[in-house]
């Protein structure tokens, strides 16, 4: 660790190393008309020392309200929040060692960079020498050398957010609060933003706690993702871990550019010696999978959903009597629409009426709306989930 971020002295008490622990924590609002509105359900939540942990969940799913009864802006309606092994009830946000940046963080716009970095440790009395000491390392970490005279208003998105996250450091935190704070950048700044919130969290050994509807931040920069969907912890893990195993059909769908394929349906017995699996539209069966051997598919003909992520789907031009490939799912169908999008193309493939299949690769160029085309999944790379609850099925 560098630059004494476990050493310091300013204003949040001792820097042993943070351990965050959430243990069942329900928070109801209020709203307007007086009603109740549950944020956050039973969210059980460890927060690494020293990594980068990234909450991702769509709008509305408890992120920000998950920040703000970490940072003791609010308080959990039950449960317990304890750091370091002791109880946060009643003790106030100042005595936490917590910051916090925003999506569009708020500067101080008659204050210039300088002047807004230095604006929290002057409001907490730290002498001027040390200000100017943490404000040079600070500069320094995040490049802002050259920015340090503008004033807010002459800086790109991306240079204030980057001044909103030295606003946080300058305080020496325990634990880096970040609240979609690449949001509202443009796809360049965000990508540069990404790199480089990512290498200082490295290099600094800081607590992060990062939290974003955007999947592909999330993946791309956690150490331990966690997904929240209606206020519910869905699931927690490393990125490669939650994508490749997910464990219910929302974080399936959620995760990836596009999200796994979900198609609900019947395991139906067999055709001609081979396993299948009936999709269903609105009772219907429109479109028919089949297999070379069952593998952890079970034979029931009870409803079950079964998902494949778009990269492993091959498509073949369609063949007279198409049979399965060895350790494959096949399917017909027809190319709807295809996305050429420079670095791979997704193509939308029509497998029932209203069914379709997601396929994304470099070499799928060549398809056309209309084709014809069986569509091959490695029975490897089937997933089932509960037709019900949506939760995975096979262990
Ligand atoms: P996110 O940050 O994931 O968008 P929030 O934590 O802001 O989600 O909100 C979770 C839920 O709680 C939403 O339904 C939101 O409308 C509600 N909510 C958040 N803050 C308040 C509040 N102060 N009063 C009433 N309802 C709130
Ligand atoms: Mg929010």
């Amino acid at each position: 660790m560098e630059a004494g971020l476990d050493r310091g002295s300013g204003g949040c008490g001792g820097f042993a190393v943070p351990r965050v622990q959430l243990q069942r924590v329900t928070k109801i609002h209020r709203g307007s008309r007086g009603e109740e509105v549950l944020a956050l359900r039973e969210a059980t939540v460890a927060l690494d020392d020293g990594r980068c942990t990234v909450v991702v969940g769509p709008s509305g799913s408890g992120k920000t309200t998950l920040l703000r009864l970490i940072a003791g802006l609010e308080d959990p309606t039950s449960g317990t929040l304890e750091m370091e092994g002791r109880s946060m009830a009643g003790v106030p946000s100042k005595d936490r060692g917590v910051a916090m940046v925003f999506q569009d963080h708020p500067l101080f716009h008659h204050l210039d960079v300088a002047g807004n970095l230095a604006l929290g440790l002057k409001l907490r009395r730290v002498p001027p020498a040390e200000q100017a000491v943490r404000l040079g390392e600070v500069a320094d970490w995040l490049g802002l050398g050259r920015l340090v005279d503008r004033m807010p208003a002459t800086l790109s998105g991306g240079e204030r957010q980057r001044v909103a996250l030295g606003m946080a450091l300058v305080q020496r935190p325990r634990l880096l609060l970040l609240d979609e704070p690449l949001a509202h950048l443009d796809a360049r700044w965000r990508v540069q933003l990404r790199r480089e919130f990512r290498s200082l969290q490295r290099r600094l050994g800081l607590t992060w706690v990062q939290v974003t509807h955007d999947q592909s931040e999330a993946l791309a920069m956690a150490d331990r993702l966690v997904v929240l969907d209606a206020g519910v912890v869905q699931q927690a893990g490393s990125p490669t871990e939650v994508y490749e195993r997910p464990a219910n059909r929302f974080v399936a769908e959620f995760l990836g550019a596009p999200g796994m394929n979900v198609l609900e349906g019947r395991l139906a017995g067999m055709a001609e010696n081979r396993p299948r699996f009936q999709c269903t539209d609105g009772g219907g069966a429109v479109g028919e999978f089949r297999w070379t051997s069952l593998g952890a598919a079970r034979s029931t003909n009870a409803p079950i959903l079964m998902g494949f992520r778009p990269e492993w789907v091959r498509l073949e031009p369609e063949a007279a009597g198409d049979l399965p490939q060895a350790e494959a799912v096949t399917a017909h169908g027809e190319v709807a629409v295809v996305e050429p999008l420079g670095h791979e193309t997704w193509v939308h493939v029509q497998v029932g009426t209203n069914r379709w299949v997601v396929a994304r690769g470099a070499g799928l160029g060549r398809w056309r709306p209309g084709d014809r085309v069986t569509v091959v999944i490695p029975a490897d790379a089937v997933h089932w989930f509960d037709a019900t609850t949506g939760a995975r099925l096979d262990g």
